[in-house]
């Protein structure tokens, strides 16, 4: 079982050029990622708080360098029977979708179409290289949580009913009851897919009156390798967190008071299990929020990958200092 905890800190947007740029942790001369980030302490601007992580991402980064560096490394563990996890955590509009989803342009596609991408290649490579004797199968499934209810965004949200689909124990598993999976055989059926659940997501997000900023987006892509009797799955997982924000300070609605319990709840328990699996603790508590429990986070051998997106600015200061204390393992230094 390992954890990574990487920070990304994405570029000033064409309407902050003039903005007061507070963050650092841009790259060494020699263009190797640093490890630590420095913001100044808000109450007393002399002073800074560093923070550490196992890499750290500049504006610089592009889409295929963040792939190429943190998730590439662990396609082939995950064709070995590993499973995949990866988190985009961080305050709304610091570059979680970015990161996760991107943009439709090659260059700008993110760590889940690339992923996507990368099982389509492998599975043909294995097909071709065993003569057909060995088979690979993927299958999507797309959820949210929201309020602490899961709902499918694979089905459209007509067919949502209030209390959000149930969760059963099985074999030490939790699973979600009625979720929909679906085969998918190449990057174009990927995408079409995922395009119509993304629509289901804002759709459903309007009805409420809510964002889809507010809920966790999960991904789960499940990999089958079939030869003979013998069958082998693993799964990666790419999850777009709810907004780190604590939004009692601007919008203090009671609707926005119980998505905020419900957010800070699962984000507070995801960091729990992250720091518990750094120490290599035996006792994550992994029960103690629905995201958690459906992941199954730290129980099997597999990769986690945390991604902590950042805004450079100032006016995110006090979100950003707040999600660099709860990201676990950017410890203060
Ligand atoms: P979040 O999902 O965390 O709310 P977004 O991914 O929507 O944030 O990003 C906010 C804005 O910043 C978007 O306009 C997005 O295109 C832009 N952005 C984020 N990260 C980058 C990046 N690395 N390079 C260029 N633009 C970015
Ligand atoms: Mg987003």
């Amino acid at each position: 079982m390992s954890v990574r905890v990487v920070a990304r800190i994405r570029p000033l947007l064409e309407k902050e050029l003039d903005k007061d740029v507070i963050v650092s942790g841009d790259r060494a001369q020699d263009g190797k990622p640093l490890t630590i980030v420095k913001i100044p302490n808000p109450k007393n601007e002399a002073e800074e708080f560093s923070f550490a992580f196992n890499s750290v991402y500049d504006r610089a980064t592009t889409q295929e360098e963040l792939f190429t560096s943190e998730v590439a490394p662990h396609m082939k563990a995950l064709f070995q029977g590993y499973d995949v996890t990866i988190f985009a955590y961080g305050v709304t509009g610091t570059g979680k979708t970015h990161t996760m989803r991107g943009g439709l342009k090659l260059a700008e596609r993110g760590v889940i179409p690339r992923l996507l991408s990368n099982v389509f290649r492998r599975g043909k490579k294995l097909a071709k290289d065993s003569n057909g004797e060995t088979t690979v199968e993927v299958a999507l499934s797309y959820y949210e949580i929201y309020n602490d209810k899961v709902y499918d965004l694979l089905e459209p949200p007509e067919k949502r009913t209030p209390s959000g689909l149930p969760l059963r124990e099985k074999d030490g598993k939790t699973l979600v009851v009625g979720l929909s999976e679906r085969s998918c055989g190449d990057l174009k059926d990927f995408e079409k897919l995922y395009i119509e659940a993304n629509n289901n997501r804002v759709t459903a997000a309007t009805k409420l009156n809510a964002h889809s900023s507010r809920s966790h987006a999960i991904l789960r892509v499940k990999v089958t390798q079939t030869t003979g009797d013998m069958v082998r799955e693993s799964i990666a997982s790419a999850i777009d967190l709810a907004g780190s924000e604590d939004n009692r300070r601007t919008d203090n609605g009671k609707e926005r008071l119980v998505e905020s319990a419900a957010i800070n709840k699962s984000l507070f328990v995801l960091s729990q299990c992250i720091d518990a699996i750094s120490r290599g603790d035996k006792r994550i508590p992994y029960r103690e929020s629905k995201m958690t429990r459906i992941l199954s986070l730290g129980q099997n051998n597999g990769i986690t990958i945390m991604i902590l997106n950042l805004a450079p600015i100032r006016s995110y200061h006090l979100d950003t200092l707040s999600s660099l204390n709860v990201s676990s393992r950017a410890k203060r230094i």
